[in-house]
């Protein structure tokens, strides 16, 4: 199964920035990588975005997206919007999203529902707190977000598992821990959707570097991360795909 590598640049960069960033990215990647990789940019610069990675091997996404087609939600851009503009996957409950904006996963499960209607991929976050893992229920809260977002596998998807506490603190998790909530998602998976769920690539995410990306890519149970930091800039995020495809990640 192919790695998918992505860069969530979260609310960084202007309409310059993220072109320069692109351009740099495209003279990196090479046309036919070992590794997919995709690129989530702010909505402003999701329609130049889209322009200059037709035709790329880099895949584009966006960071959020409504469930409804349309109608008057003032400041939402809805998964219809981002279909039309060649989006390829969406990120649903993220914890930033879920923490700060009070996203439910029942929110979080009709996004996942919009995307796979609309064509999209979601990359769906799950992730206990530091206090959740301290209480021993790190499994329970992240089996509660699988159960509630994924009533039915309706299209391809990709989980992304995000400690909370390791999001943009320089603290990633043990690559051990990682690899066992991997492994439970992956059971869990099997045993809602049989070969089905085999085909759900699972993201490790949260402070993942050029210098530990291979700790946790080179795992048999983690097929991709889920980049925020460390992917705002293109030399780094290449690095980071790097450590998916097993090489040496270059200084
Ligand atoms: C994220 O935003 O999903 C994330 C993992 O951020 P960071 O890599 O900065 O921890």
């Amino acid at each position: 199964m192919r790695a998918l590598v992505a860069a969530n640049w979260k609310m960084h960069k202007t309409l310059k920035e993220a072109e320069d960033y692109l351009r740099r990215l495209l003279e990196l990647v090479p046309p036919d990588p070992p590794v997919e990789l995709a690129v989530f940019p702010s909505f402003t610069a999701l329609a130049l975005a889209s322009e200059m990675l037709s035709g790329s091997p880099i895949a584009l996404g966006a960071q959020n997206g409504h469930p409804e087609r349309e109608g008057a939600f003032t400041g939402e851009v809805s998964m219809h919007q981002l279909a039309d503009l060649g989006v390829q996957y969406v990120i649903c409950g993220h914890s930033e999203r879920r923490k700060i904006f009070g996203e439910t996963d029942e929110f979080v499960a009709a996004k996942v529902r919009a995307a796979w209607a609309y064509g999209i991929t979601p990359i769906l976050c799950v992730g206990e707190t530091l206090e959740e893992r301290r209480a021993g229920k790190a499994w329970e809260v992240v089996e509660r977000q699988l159960s509630v977002a994924i009533e039915g596998l309706s299209g391809p998807l990709v989980i992304a598992y995000e400690p909370v506490w390791a999001i943009g603190t320089g603290v990633p998790a043990h690559p051990k821990d990682a690899q066992e909530m991997a492994r439970q998602i992956r059971a869990w998976l099997s045993a809602h959707f049989g070969e089905r769920g085999e085909e759900v690539r699972i993201q490790y995410g949260g402070s993942v570097k050029p210098e530990n990306a291979g700790e946790f890519l080179r795992l048999p149970e983690i097929q991709g991360a889920l980049v925020g930091g460390a992917s705002l800039d293109p030399e780094s995020f290449w690095r980071i795909a790097q450590g998916a495809i097993g090489g040496r990640p270059s200084e």
